[in-house]
């Protein structure tokens, strides 16, 4: 069993103190990796696809960042599923047109089936998502919005959810636990990739959820777990040992990632061969204004798009040399890919828009490297 977290530490420390063991004579620093199936009989735990000390330690920290109580899983993908599988059999799931596109397939998919009615919208647009509501069983947020990186309103949309007594799932992978703690609005659960910034380091695939410390938080945190032991979407203990490890380091990385990402998209606007640059630190970005108001920090993603040239854009991801061109985002690496690449992107992204994930390297090479890219784009 792991230490409770003292709650009154800032984000920073908790991430580096919580879910560790009792400290004391000849203690372990650190969980280890529990490899076992099974356990002896009339213990805490009995089978291992129903619990695991290496799960809890992760957890504790995780739901201390989130503030409320967390479940790891085998993807961020089952994440979502294990939310989305709270909707009653033809309820309605209002959602973003630009989610997170494994999430745009999976609702679309069960929209198609009849599983659920889906009603897709800008999130950006409040009134909109707000008229969608009454009637609805969820609502499932992004913010800020991938990869066009604007904000929506989340104090504002949880506040009319709660009236219609819309459940709202929150997708927190972007914001991370230290950009926004969507539970402390009255969001009923939180979704993670645990793949991206939480374990930092491009080697996992995990997910999670985090559900609020209350009466009803805690009967949605048993119907996921209940979910997750009979789905099978456990994660293995080692993967989450790795992801308690990387996440001891969130708040540096983070620190480091989003100092970057402000420098770069500053030096990018004033670049000959880039027209326009997305980013919330920007103060003519659509985002910037409820980013400042409701977000520590504004991210380490930046959009960037050259000219309408999509074949351009190519040539630039291909042409880095440190900057690796690869999809996914939020590891110590700093990785660009354009997104129209993916069939499922939606139209309102440019073809020609490159989503840099910036990383925690100097940020001068990470300068370099990238001009000589535009600069070498020309056809
Ligand atoms: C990557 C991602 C997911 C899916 O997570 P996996 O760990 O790849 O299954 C969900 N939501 C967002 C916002 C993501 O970036």
């Amino acid at each position: 069993m792991t230490d409770q977290p003292t709650p009154q530490y800032s984000p920073a420390t908790l991430a580096v103190s919580a879910g560790r063991p009792p400290a004391g004579p000849g203690s372990a620093m650190n969980e280890p990796v529990w490899l076992t199936s099974t356990y002896g009989a009339d213990g805490p735990y009995d089978y291992g696809r129903t619990g695991n000390p290496t799960w809890d330690a992760f957890e504790t920290a995780l739901g201390a960042l989130e503030g409320g109580a967390a479940l790891v899983y085998s993807a961020g993908m089952a994440a979502v599923a294990a939310a989305v599988s709270l909707v009653p059999d033809g309820g309605t799931v209002v959602a973003p047109t630009s989610a997170y596109t494994g999430t745009t397939a999976l609702l679309r998919e069960a929209a198609e089936r009849g599983r659920l009615v889906l009603r897709e919208v800008d999130l950006t647009d409040t009134d909109a998502v707000v008229a969608l509501l009454p009637g609805a069983a969820m609502l499932i947020v992004e913010t800020p919005t991938n990869p066009l990186l604007d904000v929506a309103d989340l104090p504002g949309l949880l506040a009319a959810a709660r009236q219609s007594g819309v459940l709202v799932v929150v997708d927190n992978t972007f914001a991370t636990p230290l950009g926004q703690r969507p539970l402390e609005h009255g969001a009923d659960v939180v979704v993670h990739s645990v793949t991206k910034y939480l374990s930092g380091h491009s080697d996992v695939i995990l997910g999670a959820t985090v559900t609020r410390d209350d009466e009803a938080g805690r009967a949605l945190h048993e119907r996921l777990r209940a979910h997750r032991r009979l789905s099978g979407s456990i994660a293995g203990p080692s993967e989450v040992w790795l992801a308690l490890r990387g996440l001891r380091t969130l708040a540096l990385r983070v620190e480091r990632a989003q100092a970057n990402a402000t420098e770069l998209a500053r030096r990018l606007q004033e670049h000959p061969v880039v027209s326009r640059v997305r980013h919330p630190s920007l103060p003519q970005d659509p985002g910037h204004d409820r980013a400042r108001k409701q977000m520590l920090g504004f991210g380490s993603i930046v959009a960037v798009e050259v000219g309408g040239d999509a074949d351009r854009a190519e040539r630039v991801a291909a042409g880095t040399r440190l900057w690796v061109h690869a999809t996914s985002l939020g590891g110590v690496e700093s990785t660009l890919e354009r997104r129209r690449r993916h069939p499922l992107e939606p139209d309102d992204v440019p073809v020609d828009l490159l989503r840099l994930s910036v990383g925690v390297e100097d940020v001068e090479d990470l300068w370099a490297d990238l001009d000589q890219a535009l600069r070498g784009s020309d056809a």
